[in-house]
């Protein structure tokens, strides 16, 4: 039985990425160490963080005046870190699209110096949609504007990233980083877990601004990006398995044509599930099909017992981490870069019959 692995995070991760540190897993580059054994000051280990940046800024055609950082604590984390450093004393604006995006939000508000507002909300239809953001919306003395680009849990997707004039735009791309056509000079910082779309957890990768980068704001020095950065990501120990894996990960990207071929990938296995869920009445995707998400696929059949039933039988049938999120429940197809197109073929198929054996 072939396994595929729908997880939204820990997700799957490219064969040849596996192989090759399998490959090297005892005995990096005729050192007789393990990557894992390195000191993360020696010559092969910065060779491997450099080289790691030094990819990710081909992909993502990061422009020179933003710093690249390899921290940990999560992209949660994150949701602490960015009100304490670029907006005490200010005003921080959210925009509220569903489950991560509220977590950004709490941990803002726990900030005692800043002021959290949202300027915009998809409750209304359970959090189903983007609301749609202008240019007036956005107060320009506000320190930032947050966004969350993918709803992991939710399944949507900003398709157009707003115009917030010159308030820098800050967002969570945890979900669909490497898996998008956005701009990174419409950014200040981006920040994502690695977990997803990158390598493994215990790696967060910050996109930064460097005017964003303040110094002598009397933070704690491992919450302080300008510390973080003056060490370029080495202040202390940093993941130095994890960005290892996430350099092999982007040389397979870069191998494979970059991210326009990737995304034009993503978005024909995303197409071959939407498309199967429109042509039936049995299954229904519950978002609005402009804000679709195309790494995360949520879908219901309106029957809790049905659902129950469909995870159950797709787990027997080698399809791992297929069922919804335990607060939404139903299914979630996680289609990250590195999720194999033929397991969208089989998912299809395992629904088409589930569908006969069922309506
Ligand atoms: N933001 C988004 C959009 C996520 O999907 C997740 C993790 N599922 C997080 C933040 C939290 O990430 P971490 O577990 O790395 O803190």
């Amino acid at each position: 039985m072939t396994i595929y692995n729908f997880s939204a995070g820990p997700a799957v991760l490219p064969k040849p990425v596996l192989e090759k540190a399998q490959e090297e897993l005892v005995n990096y580059k005729s050192s007789q160490m393990s990557v894992m054994e390195l000191s993360h000051r020696s010559v092969l280990f910065d060779e491997i963080i450099k080289n790691a940046e030094k990819l990710l800024r081909e992909l993502m055609d990061i422009p020179e005046n933003y710093k690249v950082l390899f921290l940990q604590g999560g992209a949660s984390l994150q949701f602490t870190m960015i009100p304490l450093n670029l907006a005490q004393g200010k005003k921080a604006l959210y925009v509220n699209t569903g489950a991560w995006a509220k977590k950004a939000i709490s941990a803002a508000k726990q900030i005692e110096d800043v002021e959290v507002e949202v300027i915009a909300l998809s409750e209304d239809k359970n959090f189903t949609y983007i609301p749609k953001i202008t240019k007036d919306m956005v107060d320009q003395d506000a320190a930032y504007l947050h966004i969350t680009t993918n709803e992991t849990i939710g399944g949507i997707r900003y398709t157009d990233i707003p115009d917030t004039g010159d308030v820098p735009l800050i967002a969570d791309m945890s979900s669909n980083i490497l898996a998008n056509d956005y701009k990174v000079s419409d950014f200040g910082l981006i920040y994502a877990g690695a977990q997803k779309n990158i390598g493994p957890a215990g790696l967060t990768v910050v996109i930064i601004r460097e005017d964003l980068i303040k110094e002598g704001q009397n933070i704690p020095p491992m919450l302080d990006y300008s510390v973080l950065a003056a060490n370029d990501s080495m202040y202390n120990t940093p993941p130095t398995y994890a960005i290892y894996i996430a350099g092999l990960v982007f040389e397979w990207l870069k191998d494979l044509g970059g991210l326009d071929e990737i995304l034009k990938q993503d978005q024909e296995k995303a197409q071959l599930l939407y498309d199967y869920i429109d042509s039936t009445d049995f299954y229904i995707s519950p978002v609005a099909k402009e804000d679709r998400s195309i790494t995360n696929v949520p879908f219901i059949t309106g029957d809790d017992e049905l659902d129950k039933k469909f995870n159950s039988e797709a787990k027997a049938y080698g399809f791992e981490n297929l069922k919804g999120h335990r607060s939404v429940g139903g299914m979630r197809a996680s289609l990250y870069n590195a999720f194999p197109k033929e397991g969208v073929e089989e998912l299809v198929k395992f629904m088409k019959n589930f569908e006969e054996e069922n309506k």
